[in-house]
């Protein structure tokens, strides 16, 4: 079955809002075996969300719409879907009543706006609202379920939750959906997708999606079938060869990222970590200390931003520095064995870089040198990387912690 989703609200058409409560929603029907097929967002204009419903209700079995049940002129949405519906809208006094017993009893006076709340289309049932005032609504339409659900977050879940799903749950065909994450460090999407492609082409179900960003690629395998156990054997099918053909490079088989797989290597060797970071300013401290439990694994590190820095708390030999420049293969090196030797941890890292915009002492932007050391030497790898500083410094902390992935499980670089 499909659903669609229309969030209502002018705010959410603005930077300054953005809708969650269908990423909820979708999150829900998928985990009843039902497609989101298209969601949108409509401003809160009468004619303009007529229209849209109209066109929700001719090409999809569910239709969700959240937001725009207030008591205000701006919330439209049950004018709306009564002129899509071509339905009358009724006023439902008990409903009234019992919007003012809720204001009484936080000694407040119900505003005549709020009586607007009471008006239910013809027809629908009730939803009761126990965390706010805006009553929901399910309507069946021919072949077509609408609800209409609260805009507040806390107010739709709870009434999804334990109103529109378990009627759902009686609606829709048993159907599973699940998903499989592997993740991949180090690898062009391009030169990914070749690999794999003759593999997911040959299947519709699961449906492979393959996402990109900065060194990191994320392979989602998702599976539509009638049971638990259907779904996981298909998705081993597909899988078994995709891993078969790209091997170690899947650092992640549960979509965790690859700080965590880093984590778990290290606490299962009882090693330490400790790092030096020049042009990623503390973003691989910061993605180490993402994950819970890293304090025991990860001793702490250094920004050493300038030469002194690098100087004075890693013991960076000043020749080093001026024969060779900040980034260079040799600085990346003392850096590495220096924190490594302040520290006391097993491994240590380091990375060096230029992140841009401007090139500096001869540096071409995107250069980045990584070390790791442990007690056997270092390893120092560089890098040229492309884009704007953000990318830059994100590809070099992916970098450093896939070395040390590597690393771990005694890989070739
Ligand atoms: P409404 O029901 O349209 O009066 O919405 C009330 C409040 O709920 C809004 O001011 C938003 O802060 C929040 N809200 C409405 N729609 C959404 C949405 N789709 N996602 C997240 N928050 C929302
Ligand atoms: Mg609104």
């Amino acid at each position: 079955m499909n659903a669609e989703i229309i969030a209502v609200g002018s705010e959410l058409l603005t930077p300054q809002r953005i809708d969650t409560n269908s990423l909820f929603l979708t999150g829900e029907l998928n985990n009843l075996g039902v497609e989101v097929t298209t969601k949108c967002v409509v401003g809160d204009d009468y004619e303009r969300l007529a229209d849209t419903v109209r066109r929700a209700i001719a090409r999809s079995e569910i239709v969700l719409l959240s937001g725009g049940l207030g008591p205000t002129e701006d919330d439209v949405t049950r004018e709306a879907v009564a002129l899509a519906l071509d339905r009358k809208l009724v006023f439902h006094p008990e409903i009234s009543d019992q919007l003012e017993h809720r204001f009484r009893q936080t000694n407040r006076k119900m505003a005549e706006v709020n009586k607007r709340q009471a008006f239910i289309i013809a027809g629908a049932e009730i939803l009761p609202n126990d965390r706010g005032t805006a009553p929901g609504q399910w309507i069946d339409e021919s072949n077509v379920s609408i609800m209409l659900l609260p805009g507040p977050p806390h107010e739709l879940k709870a009434m999804f939750t334990r109103q529109c799903l378990p009627r759902l749950e009686r609606l829709v065909p048993k159907q599973v959906i699940r998903t499989l994450v592997m993740r991949v460090a180090g690898m062009a999407e391009s030169d990914l997708d070749q690999a794999i492609s003759p593999v997911y082409k040959k299947y519709s179900n699961p449906v492979t999606t393959i996402l990109a960003a900065d060194g990191d690629i994320q392979i989602h395998l998702r599976a539509r079938c009638t049971s638990e156990a259907e779904a996981r054997a298909l998705l081993a099918e597909v899988a078994g060869p995709i891993e078969l053909v790209l091997g170690d490079r899947i650092y992640s088989r549960n979509g965790e990222p690859l700080e965590v797989t880093v984590g778990e290597l290290l606490k299962k060797r009882n090693a330490t970590l400790a790092v030096a970071e020049s042009c990623t300013g503390g973003l691989l401290a910061q993605r180490i200390t993402t994950v819970p439990g890293s304090s025991n694994y990860f001793l702490g590190g250094f920004v050493t931003y300038t030469n002194r820095m690098k100087i004075d708390w890693l013991g960076v030999r000043e020749e080093t520095l001026l024969q060779h420049g900040a980034v260079s293969s040799e600085t990346a090196e003392a850096m590495a064995v220096g924190v490594r030797r302040r520290a006391g941890s097993t491994f240590a890292l380091s990375i060096t870089g230029e992140a841009g915009p401007e090139p500096a002492e001869n540096v071409p932007v995107g250069t980045v040198y990584v070390a790791l050391a442990n007690d056997t030497g270092c390893q120092v790898v560089h890098r040229q990387f492309l884009g704007d500083r953000a990318r830059i410094r994100s590809f070099a902390a992916q970098m450093a912690l896939d070395l040390l992935r590597k690393k771990c499980t005694q890989l070739a670089v």
